[in-house]
């Protein structure tokens, strides 16, 4: 073949197969996807267009030639007309049934007017085999017809590039790069037909389906690389980016497609280079999360965001196209932080005992519990002080109801203030009080009773202008965690702490006992 010649066919063979790589990617990765389906009907018109036209270039006689021509008409036309819906589905916007149908109308006495040529030479008025230069070619005159086509042509390009560039302002940053690739792949055939129209182009060679593999090369990184079609329509990026909630959508191939800025403030190392990407590789730092995400399960899930703890409720819708085919899904997090700080908020008041504000027995108890569970694990010991303000009726008695009231808080006071905060203080009932260490020996255990022993003797209560004086009596147990120890062994404390308050009772009061003293005393 004359290497002239070559050098075109090798371009445009390029280009029809890009077009055909890109209606089969289309076909199988994308064609739910808006504006995806006139992608893959542009991508195979140009296939027919292209090869159609190495076919034409490649014929020796005039006949040949026209034929091939005639087979490029069946499709050429169409290429715009697909282009321009294609954009305004991408855009999400509608247009009337009756403009589709008007759009169509060119084209096809585009395709009559090209195959009626013989009869009325209002397409081209001369058609003639020009064999002058270093390879056959057909040279064609146009007539009204194709200045009409030339012109429909170059309004769709523009108006398709229109519609993109208005999204582009629109549009969020990610999404910058695809549509500038699609409006620069649009330029191209422009450009093409304009030098082909003047007459500009080198033996008469038809610039469009040359223009056509840079196009699609373009179209092809745009597609290929940043997934254009398989994102939610851009329209509804706006929508999607001031939803409150963080969104993140999926594939079904678990491949990251979207996600709004909510998402990326809650999961930082979101961000443009990680779409395209399946999850198990960008939450691979985050196994629970992931888990999370692949279970699928409505969950709430606990974070630290910013040093500060927050809580979402993490919820899964799926994703259908129109035929009602599932495509993926749409992972929603939800904010709950506040419903849980007042949840925990409501849990602590519920725990407390309201006059004294330390736990109440029922909390006291479910606290002790878990200690218990963490011992089990780790192994340790655990001791009770269990004390009881002396002859407190009296105090009732005496000053009244209200004022032992006042003495109740002061005595929880001092205790609480004798603690750690690892200790756990709780009302056992009336005017007795329990603490529960965690890994304390008896000796310590002791010296915290004697400690809250003293205070207690000695620091009066100050109400109505009066002093009063109370002491309190207390009894300690202390034991270490054996193999086989179940929850009865807290139980079991206590009693024993009990009986020592007892011995501490019977030994006249304002003194401390522990469980062996009390079984010297008591037995
Ligand atoms: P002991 O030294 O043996 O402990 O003598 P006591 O008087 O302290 O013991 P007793 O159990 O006989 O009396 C406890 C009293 O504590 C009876 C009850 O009226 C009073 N009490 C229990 N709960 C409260 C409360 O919430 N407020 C007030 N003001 N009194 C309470
Ligand atoms: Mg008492
Ligand atoms: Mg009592």
């Amino acid at each position: 073949m004359e290497h002239e010649l070559l050098k075109y066919v090798i371009v445009i063979l390029i280009a029809g197969f890009f077009s055909v790589f890109l209606c089969g990617y289309g076909c199988m990765k994308m064609k739910d996807a808006p504006g995806a389906r006139y992608y893959i009907l542009v991508t195979f018109m140009s296939a027919v267009f292209t090869f159609s036209y190495v076919f034409e270039l490649t014929s020796s006689t005039l006949e040949q030639m026209k034929f091939w021509l005639g087979i490029e008409y069946l499709a050429m036309p169409f290429i715009p007309v697909f282009l321009l819906f294609m954009c305004f589905d991408y855009v999400g916007q509608k247009i009337k049934p009756w403009m589709y149908s008007l759009l169509y109308v060119i084209p096809i006495m585009t395709i009559f007017m090209h195959h009626t040529n013989d009869l009325h030479h209002l397409y081209y008025t001369s058609m003639e085999f020009n064999n002058d230069g270093p390879f056959p070619i057909i040279d064609l005159e146009g007539g009204p017809w194709f200045y009409i086509h030339s012109i429909f042509l170059f309004l769709c390009l523009m108006i398709s590039i229109i519609i993109l560039l208005m999204q582009l302002k629109k549009s969020v940053v990610r999404f910058r790069t695809q549509i500038l690739l699609m409006v620069a792949g649009l330029v191209f055939p422009i450009i093409a037909n304009y030098y082909y129209i003047n007459g500009w182009s080198p033996y008469g060679i038809d610039l469009g389906p040359v223009s056509m593999s840079l196009s699609f090369l373009f179209h092809g990184i745009a597609i290929v690389s940043f997934q254009m079609f398989n994102v939610a329509p851009i329209a509804r990026d706006i929508v999607f980016e001031s939803i409150q909630e963080g969104v993140m959508v999926l594939n079904n191939q678990r491949i990251i497609v979207d996600y709004n800025h909510v998402m990326h403030t809650i999961i930082p190392i979101l961000n443009t280079q990680t779409i395209g990407k399946p999850i198990e590789q960008v939450f691979d730092g985050n196994p629970r999360l992931l888990e999370r995400i692949s279970n699928g399960k409505a969950c709430d899930h606990q974070m630290i965001i910013a040093g500060e703890k927050r809580y979402y409720h993490i919820r899964f819708s799926p994703v259908q196209n129109k035929n009602g085919l599932h495509i993926g899904k749409i992972i929603s997090f939800v904010n709950i932080t506040e419903r849980m700080q007042i949840q925990e908020k409501l849990e602590h008041l519920a725990s407390m005992d309201g006059l004294t504000k330390v736990l109440n027995r029922t909390f006291f108890i479910k606290q002790m519990e878990e200690t218990f569970e963490s011992l089990e694990r780790d192994g340790g010991s655990m001791a009770v002080i269990m004390f009881d303000i002396d002859h407190f009726k009296n105090v009732n008695d005496t000053f009244g109801h209200e004022v032992g009231d006042y003495v109740l808080t002061h005595v929880a006071a001092i205790a609480k203030e004798s603690i750690r905060a690892t200790d756990i203080m709780g009302r056992y009932g009336g005017e007795e009080f329990i603490i529960c260490l965690k890994n304390r020996s008896m000796q310590e255990a002791y010296a915290l009773a004697e400690t809250i022993r003293t205070r207690v003797s000695e620091k009066y209560a100050y109400i109505n202008k009066k002093e009063i004086y109370v002491t309190s009596s207390f009894g300690i147990a202390h034991d270490s965690l054996g193999a086989g120890d179940n929850q009865e062994f807290i139980h079991s404390l206590m009693r024993q702490a009990d009986q020592a308050l007892y011995a501490a009772k019977r030994n006249g009061r304002n003194c401390v006992r522990s469980y062996t003293n009390a079984l010297r005393y008591t037995m």
